[in-house]
């Protein structure tokens, strides 16, 4: 595969965790009370409120390493993350791939963002 491929996987894989933390943030996602849009701008866990370091928030690889839960507190990150973190670079990466660059694959990709925050936010509601 080319390298531009990659490139788009890649992508993806930190895009879903943006798009984990918009449902995170959304109303109803279950952020606590002090946890808007952009503050904090990095991510917390809502049950112990310590900020998350990067080596323990790399998209997939931390949730399964820490085995879904808080590093510090032990509560779950819940499995909707995982599905996101997971999903996105490979619908991102199909869209390009069957797409290439072009204005599909753009409407492709802002659709399917919408829809994986969807996603996230309709299982959270749902406690998971
Ligand atoms: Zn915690």
């Amino acid at each position: 595969m080319e390298p531009v491929f990659w490139g788009v996987v890649g992508f993806g894989w930190l895009w879903g965790s943006f798009l984990s933390q918009v449902a995170d943030r959304w109303p109803g996602g279950g952020a606590p009370a002090g946890v808007g849009w952009f503050f904090p701008a990095r991510s917390v866990c809502f049950a112990c409120g310590r900020t998350i370091p990067w080596y323990h928030n790399l998209p997939v690889i931390s949730w399964l390493w820490l085995k879904g839960r808080c590093a510090r507190c032990g509560s779950p990150i819940g499995w909707p993350t995982l599905a996101v973190e997971s999903a996105t670079p490979v619908v991102l990466g199909g869209a390009y791939g069957v797409w290439g660059v072009s204005w599909v694959t753009l409407a492709a990709f802002g659709g399917l963002s919408a829809g994986m925050v969807w996603l996230a936010l309709r299982l959270k509601q749902q406690g998971r």
